[in-house]
């Protein structure tokens, strides 16, 4: 499914990514974990083809398509989708019209079930983003995502900044879109989850789990396991497991 060699990848001319090499295999998710500022977004940006990031060495392979240098709407295209710890607002758009041009191929009805699961029906009317609180945009990004239907799915943090109540919702919901592809039968997507608190794993089926540090991953291994390491002992402790390619 995805592939990355030795990727390094610089913003204003500093590297972020030293050498990450990562491979998700069809239906499986995995967790991204790190300290602030080690490099997990920048991953995530590098993957989906942001501009403000140059590659400058390694490759990105998606479904046996070297994407390592393809604009984003081509990697849309053959099948990603992210969501943004910060996704922006906005102006002009209504979340209603930005559903109604993702969703060409969709039933109606399927678009209003999933509006109506994430309690998103008072802010089709709305410019995207533009005033929501924390919780509100990241139900929003779900919601989108469920219309494009993607069968590689990004994740940033998708906990942060959600309450108690809508974390139930949205774990059910990334759950619900990891589980199953609408357009191919009995196939799982496959993901990759950026989480700080893991309450997002109380809901996923998760099957590997990376630390990354400076941009680097330091350590490898069932996400439960590592998370707990953390908790009791600090990212620190990451820095002694066995690199594990
Ligand atoms: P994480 O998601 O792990 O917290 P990020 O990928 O967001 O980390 O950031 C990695 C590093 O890249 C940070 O040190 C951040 O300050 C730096 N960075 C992000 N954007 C820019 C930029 N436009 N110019 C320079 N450095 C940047
Ligand atoms: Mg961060
Ligand atoms: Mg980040």
């Amino acid at each position: 499914m995805l592939h990355i060699e030795d990727l390094h990848a610089e913003i204003g001319g500093k590297e972020i990514l030293h050498g990450i090499t990562l491979h998700i295999e069809p239906g499986e998710t995995h967790v991204l974990m790190g300290p602030n500022g080690s490099g997990k977004s920048t991953l995530l940006m590098c993957i989906m083809g942001i501009d403000a990031y140059t590659i400058t060495k390694g490759s990105i392979t998606f479904n046996g398509v070297d994407v390592t240098h393809l604009p984003i709407h081509e990697r849309a295209r053959l099948g990603m989708g992210i969501m943004f710890q910060r996704p922006p607002s906005i102006p002009g758009l209504k979340l209603g019209k930005m559903l109604n041009v993702i969703s060409p191929n969709k039933k109606p009805e399927d678009v209003s079930e999933a509006v109506s699961r994430m309690n998103m029906e008072e802010f089709m009317g709305r410019d995207i983003n533009l005033g929501f609180s924390g919780g509100e945009i990241k139900r929003s990004e779900i919601l989108q995502m469920m219309i494009q239907d993607p069968h590689f799915i990004m994740l940033d943090e998708p906990e942060s900044g959600v309450d108690l109540e809508n974390i139930h919702l949205m774990g059910e919901s990334i759950a619900r879109l990891l589980q199953k592809n609408q357009r191919f039968v009995n196939r799982k997507n496959s993901g990759l989850v950026i989480t700080h608190t893991g309450y997002i794993l109380d809901y996923l089926d998760v099957d590997k789990g990376h630390v990354m540090i400076n941009g680097e991953f330091k350590c490898h291994g069932n996400p439960r396991e590592i998370l707990k390491l953390i908790k009791e002992k600090g990212y620190h402790e990451c820095l002694k497991c066995a690199k594990i390619p």
